[in-house]
């Protein structure tokens, strides 16, 4: 045994008995109050834990004996019982437009995917919650995946990191920083990972660490009512909602979860959202499906079904994939149904397409069991209507 004092508030450092190598704990999984009561649980002082959580979130150490103002037994005793370890890169794939698709391996071998997207000053992290999806919208590549488990707090936390870390970010403060936006739209359903989505948001959010502020995350759903509400009282985050279809009867099959909550009952949700006003739009997305969901009359039924809620529309081209027997909308359905959304008062900038080359859009995403050749994508397009 050593006994040690070690700066202010003299403490005792035991490092006898340290936990074995498969016994060290993520430190990425820690909200503040959590990692306070963990350093008292090891007999330290309350500060240690705002020291460790500057290191760990604002500068992106990863080597405990890089956090000088610890001291060296402190040092050693946290790197026996912690790691501080980003998700492992399988693959990083660079798109001719700068977006950034990293293929991410967890510790238990399974896989994810991370996508930056650059735009014009800011950029945005697409990042996943769960490994496969529950759910089976049939326009869906990932939804084709079962569902193999929930990313844990420090796996979803751990995506952020490790972008920032591959887009040097660090410190979190430094002007100019290239990560400032987050989207949980990657694979997955956010709101059937809610707790553990929450606490990675809490601590992303955290203004001593990478602070990026509930304006700047939007988390999309296919629509789990009761999780709504909760993720708007908690976290206050900006909402997109997958809604694809504007008769129950099609929603049924594009978006399955809909015969459990169905349209109405979601619209009333998202209309009582806390916190949406104009300057706070939710975002509802909208697949352009040829044949089945583009018709001028369900552009009308759009618009009817949404008024009087602060609200952007996303028209985002169908993204092919291999066995599906959808097709996208042709140029002239797109336009007219957009024109409709328009005259209604919603503006159009049209999005240039992103990471197309490297398969990083919408819908895509699949663990790498399942991939799409290049060649397949010629017919990708992105597209997007934002309320004026
Ligand atoms: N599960 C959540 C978030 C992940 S999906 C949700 O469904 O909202 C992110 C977005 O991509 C959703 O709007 C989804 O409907 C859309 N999407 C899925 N497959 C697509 C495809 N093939 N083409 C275009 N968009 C797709
Ligand atoms: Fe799951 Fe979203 Fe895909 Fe539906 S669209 S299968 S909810 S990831």
């Amino acid at each position: 045994m050593s006994e040690l004092s070690d700066g202010p508030g003299a403490e005792t450092i035991v490092s006898e008995n340290a936990p074995t190598e498969l016994l060290r704990r993520s430190l990425l999984s820690f909200e503040p109050d959590a990692l306070e009561a963990e350093m008292i649980a090891l007999g330290l002082p309350k500060f240690r834990a705002r020291q460790l959580w500057g290191w760990v979130w604002r500068h992106g150490v990863t080597d405990f004996s890089d956090m000088t103002d610890l001291g060296k037994p402190l040092q050693a005793l946290l790197s026996e019982r912690f790691h501080v370890d980003r998700p492992a890169v399988s693959r990083r794939q660079d798109s001719s437009d700068g977006t950034i698709k990293w293929l991410i391996k967890l510790s238990d071998g399974q896989e994810a995917e991370t996508v930056y997207i650059p735009d014009d000053g800011r950029g945005t992290l697409c990042i996943s919650s769960q490994i496969g999806c529950t759910l089976t919208c049939s326009f869906c590549h990932t939804g084709t995946q079962r569902l193999v488990r929930n990313l844990s707090v420090d796996e979803i936390c751990g995506q952020i990191l490790l972008a920032m870390d591959e887009l040097g970010d660090w410190p979190a403060t430094r002007p100019g920083r290239r990560l400032t936006n987050i989207v949980l739209m990657g694979m997955g359903e956010p709101l059937y990972n809610y707790d553990y989505v929450a606490s990675a948001m809490r601590i992303i959010m955290s203004n001593e660490g990478v602070g990026v502020s509930k304006r700047r995350i939007t988390l999309s759903t296919s629509g789990i009512v009761p999780e709504i509400t909760r993720c708007g009282n908690d976290l206050g985050v900006n909402l997109a909602i997958s809604l694809h279809a504007v008769r129950d009867e099609l929603r049924n099959t594009l978006v399955p979860i809909n015969r459990k909550y169905n349209l109405k009952t979601l619209i009333d949700t998202v209309r009582a959202y806390p916190g949406l006003s104009n300057a706070r739009r939710v975002t509802w997305e909208y697949v352009m499906i040829d044949g089945v969901n583009d018709s001028e009359a369900d552009a009308r039924a759009l618009v009817r079904l949404i008024s009087g809620i602060p609200s952007k529309i996303n028209l985002i081209p169908f993204n092919p994939w291999p066995g599906t027997d959808y097709k996208c909308s042709n140029d002239e359905t797109i336009d007219k149904f957009a024109k409709i959304v328009m005259k209604a008062g919603y503006a159009s900038p049209v999005r240039t397409p992103r990471g197309r080359d490297i398969l990083a859009a919408c819908g895509q995403l699949k663990s790498d069991s399942v991939r799409l050749r290049a060649s397949q994508m010629a017919a990708v397009r992105d597209a997007e209507v934002v309320h004026s």
